[in-house]
């Protein structure tokens, strides 16, 4: 019993996405069909009762369009589905009015179809406009039809008690169907623009080669400190010496990838000392939050250090390289221009000076 209730589930899920909105309308369209066709069996059923099903035989095709329509959601895009399922509520709408006129219900039908054309169909604002206003002629041409025609069959109040029951329930289950796969979808699709939302923000404030913060991103953390009344802290710009030549003796890959080795070390050491950029090529820019130039060049002298003597191994080929670094500490009034040419300008002595070095 449970695995017959479960084949029915996959049969109605069969190729059902949830990050496609497509396939999504395609479930709900499944499940529209099976309610309708549940309306239409129990019609069946009431008209086989109380003795019209003998007066309109015709109604008999109706289960097995209907059974031949749901497959379209199996075999065509939602465009043609939305029109084939359309096309046969609109017929049955006009048929009922044609049979038992239009006091029983059949015209609701059109609010469904009104919500689905809305918000699951790819019509431009233009098109859906000209879909409502065609329903709602239709509605108005039916229910003056209904107004004048003498209608085939004639209901009783009983009957036509029955009937409203039916329709109604019909409608509810529809609408509860729509507002179920409406809701989640726009929940889905909300989860789905905060996931891209924090990926895009992540790379564009990421350096793609070694994953740490970039330049933009550094210069935004230097504003906000800066912006802090009576702040202390430090920044260091670090280069790599004669970096030029690996590229030029081992290849760009090994670059790459003492770069990205070196990137790991630093985003390990700077975990709770402040934070690290990839400011250009082969510079880093380091800040170190509430620390004076004394502190702050500590521990570049100790990174300076540690990298001497770290071996930096690509393809089984172990190198070791040195870094020059240049310290300053901000000083109030000063603009983020200032501090990095001031530690770019150490930096540079310190190049001068025969590298592998930290300057103050
Ligand atoms: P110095 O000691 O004076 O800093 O010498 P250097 O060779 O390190 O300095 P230079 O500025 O002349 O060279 C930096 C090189 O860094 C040049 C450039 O090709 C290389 N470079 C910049 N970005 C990348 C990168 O993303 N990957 C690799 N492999 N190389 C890069
Ligand atoms: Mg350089
Ligand atoms: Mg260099």
């Amino acid at each position: 019993m449970s695995s017959k209730k479960f084949s029915l589930i996959n049969f109605l899920y069969k190729d059902v996405s949830f990050d496609s909105e497509e396939s999504q309308f395609l479930l709900m369209m499944r499940f529209f069909y099976i309610i309708t066709a549940l309306y239409i069996v129990s019609f069946y059923i009431f008209a086989a009762v109380s003795g019209i099903l003998k007066e309109a035989p015709i109604l008999l095709v109706w289960l097995p369009l209907h059974v031949a329509c749901f497959f379209t959601t199996y075999h065509c895009g939602r465009r043609v589905v939305f029109h084939i399922f359309s096309g046969g509520i609109l017929t049955w709408l006009i048929y009922s009015v044609y049979l038992m006129g239009e006091d029983y219900g059949a015209h609701y039908f059109i609010y469904p179809l009104m919500v689905i054309s809305f918000f699951a169909t790819y019509r431009n604002f233009r098109g859906k406009a000209i879909y409502m206003t065609f329903l709602l002629a239709l509605n108005i041409a039916v229910y003056f039809y209904g107004t004048v025609h003498e209608p085939v069959l004639k209901i009783t109040e009983k009957q036509g008690n029955v009937l409203n029951v039916m329709y109604t329930v019909t409608l509810f289950v529809c609408m509860f169907v729509i507002c179920f796969i409406f809701s989640n979808t726009n929940q889905s699709a909300l989860e789905k623009l905060n996931v891209y939302n924090r990926r895009l923000k992540k790379e564009a404030e990421t350096d793609a080669l070694t994953g740490l913060m970039n330049r933009r991103c550094m210069y935004k953390a230097l504003e906000e400190n800066m912006s802090i009344a009576d702040t202390v802290f430090s920044v260091a710009i670090g280069d790599i010496d004669f970096f030029k030549k690996i590229n030029d003796t081992k290849g760009h890959n090994f670059g790459d990838d003492v770069l990205k080795q070196l990137a790991a070390y630093f985003m390990e050491y700077m975990k709770e000392k402040g934070i690290v950029c990839r400011w250009g090529g082969e510079e880093f820019l380091f800040l170190f939050p509430s620390c004076g130039i004394d502190k702050a060049y500590g521990y570049v002298l100790e990174m300076k250090t540690h990298i001497e003597k770290m071996p930096i191994t690509f393809f089984g080929e172990t190198i070791n390289i040195t870094m020059t670094f240049g310290v300053e500490e901000h000083k109030a009034g000063s603009l983020v221009t200032e501090l990095i040419s001031k530690a770019d300008s150490k930096l540079y002595d310190g190049k001068a000076g025969g590298r592998n070095t930290v300057v103050k």
